[in-house]
């Protein structure tokens, strides 16, 4: 697929910006019949019949409901009723907003009524798997295809896997994530059926797409400008989105910058080493929306207007929603052995 090309006179408004453009591939994943020897997403992995599949042991948060007494249910609606605006808590309502937080104790994430039921508190905590929850398969991304997936140690093949339910780990909710970098060539007896695992979160089931790769030039996120650069922007246009739409490329991709516009550009530390990691795969809810569609929809795209039944194929290929339409990202460390990775999650 191609991506239409960036208008020549963008670069000329920032003068030091050429020099800073690093390239990514485009995964350009969309909906088609995917085979064990292709890259992919969502398809059977080149997987040897004599290696352990992955599990996930790592406990997974379930919501639990905790039933409110019927005295505070009726002091609530009695504070309710004093409301004087629909919007503006009456006197005392935040109390006993607090005394349904405390009833439901550690991990409470909110209350009320769900499909007409009387109103409950919630609260999310950590249950294990039943049993080491055999992983998903999320994409398969072989070197000679997607030009900017790194060869660690000669690897010439990377397999995503992740654990449908939603977990706790380094500050980031979602799936567990599990990488193997392996050599095609190495694989000779394949797994033939592997094992099927729980699921918690149907966003974490990827629908299997083909990949169309394209490697395109981006540019830093405006906190990783050099500073005469970035004052450049600064005067060219005040909070720099407009720059991120036009300049950061959205969707799935393999290397290049990251996105960092909904927390503030943050640290990427090595777990191992604490050096710093390169954005290695980013895996997004959506490959554009109505704000990036102009700029970053593929011209073979370009006919599909806002009321075609193919716009949501197009736009949200994969299935996978994370965050709230956010992207998980990994950033891996190429200079440890086994290249050890950490996620973000936008
Ligand atoms: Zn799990
Ligand atoms: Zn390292």
């Amino acid at each position: 697929m191609i991506t239409p090309s960036l208008p020549p006179e963008a670069l000329d408004r920032l003068p030091g910006l050429a020099a800073l453009g690093r390239t990514t591939t485009r995964l350009h994943p969309r909906r088609g019949e995917v085979g064990v020897d292709q890259s992919h997403i969502g398809g059977p992995l080149l997987w040897p019949a004599d290696e352990p599949w992955p599990t996930c042991d790592h406990p997974h948060m379930v919501r639990e409901e905790v039933p409110i007494p019927t005295d505070l249910l009726d002091r609530m609606r009695a504070a309710e009723a004093r409301r004087t605006s629909a919007h503006v808590l009456a006197d005392g309502e935040a109390e006993l907003h607090q005394e349904i937080a405390d009833l439901v104790g550690p991990g409470f994430t909110g209350w009320g009524a769900v499909d007409g039921g009387p109103p409950g508190g919630y609260r999310h905590g950590p249950r294990p798997h039943s049993r080491p929850n055999p992983m998903v398969a999320l994409a398969q991304l072989r070197a000679d295809d997607i030009p900017d997936l790194p060869r660690p140690g000669g690897a010439d093949l990377l397999q995503v896997l992740w654990c449908p339910f939603e977990h706790e780990r380094e500050n980031v909710w979602g799936p567990t994530v599990r990488l193997r970098w392996r050599r095609e060539s190495e694989v000779v007896d394949l797994l033939a059926e592997p094992p099927k695992g729980d699921v918690g979160e149907e966003d974490y089931l990827p629908q299997p797409c083909r990949l169309h790769p394209e490697r395109v030039v981006e540019y830093p996120f405006p906190q990783e400008l050099p500073p005469d650069v970035r004052a450049r922007l600064d005067t060219w246009q005040g909070d720099g989105s407009g720059y991120v739409g036009l300049f950061l490329v959205p969707g799935w991709k393999v290397g290049g910058y990251a996105n960092w516009s909904l927390t503030d550009l943050g640290a990427t530390p090595c777990p191992d080493c604490a050096g710093p990691t390169d954005l290695l795969l980013v895996i997004d809810s959506k490959e554009y929306d109505g704000g990036t569609r102009d700029r970053w929809r593929p011209i073979e795209e370009q006919h599909l207007d806002w009321g075609d039944p193919g716009r949501f194929e197009a736009q949200e290929p994969t299935g996978v929603q994370v965050g709230r339409w956010g992207a998980l990202r990994i950033f891996a460390c190429l200079r440890c052995p086994d290249t050890p990775f950490l996620l973000n999650q936008q």
